[in-house]
């Protein structure tokens, strides 16, 4: 985040694959505008709960305060009208309607983070980052590092068996895939038994495993 003067309003955007760093980054933005004596205030979905209620949460076990919505528009019913700065982590399960709030912020005056998947697990484009990559003024875009041979990943590869955009979970249900070898959907012939949907029910109460190969850098 960028040194800004006055009051002006701004949206940065920070978007990638999952393992990528993207919810690091976002609290490295904001610890430094906590440094810098701002006023924050971080939010995340509720469907997001994989580490933490209440925390936003890297794979790298960073983790700073946040407090949960069900919607985005509860952003703006739980926003205090001090606060400078707005970290919003996982925006993917937002929705669309978090591009209005996110303009409608950024207009009053206020510094608007957000970080969330820019793609779904058939790699196309997820509201509602795409919408709201136009109407930045800075953003990020992170790559991770592919399971599979090592080359730099944009996609988030799933490898279970559902066909519901939003399936929550971290290591084992997804991992990085590069271009070249991202199967959209799901690689059947990679149907191994940690993989199996009927632990996507429990991830919650479970400790998650550790990815097979570090995740991104
Ligand atoms: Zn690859």
């Amino acid at each position: 985040m960028e040194v800004i003067l006055g009051h002006l309003g701004w949206i940065e955007v920070i978007c990638g694959p999952m393992f990528s760093g993207k919810s690091e980054e976002l609290i490295r933005r904001l610890r430094r505008a906590l440094i810098a004596r701002k006023r924050v205030q971080v939010f995340k979905p509720v469907l997001d709960n994989r580490y933490s209620a209440d925390e936003i949460v890297s794979h790298g076990d960073a983790r700073m305060k946040s407090e949960v919505v069900g919607s985005a528009s509860e952003i703006l019913a739980r926003l205090d009208w001090r606060t400078q700065v707005v970290g919003i982590d996982e925006a993917n399960f937002l929705g669309q309607d978090l591009v209005g709030v996110a303009q409608q912020m950024a207009d009053s005056g206020k510094q608007v983070l957000i970080a969330g998947l820019d793609t779904d697990y058939m790699g196309r484009p997820f509201p509602p980052i795409p919408d709201l990559l136009c109407l930045a003024e800075s953003i990020t875009k992170t790559l991770a590092i592919c399971m599979r041979c090592g080359n730099p990943a944009k996609h988030t590869q799933r490898l279970v068996e559902s066909e519901d955009l939003i399936v929550v979970g971290a290591a084992g249900v997804y991992e990085a895939r590069c271009r070249r070898c991202f199967e959209p959907g799901v690689p059947k012939q990679e149907y191994l038994d940690f993989a199996r949907p009927r632990r996507l029910n429990s991830t919650a109460s479970q400790p998650e495993t550790e990815p097979r190969v570090p995740a991104e850098r």
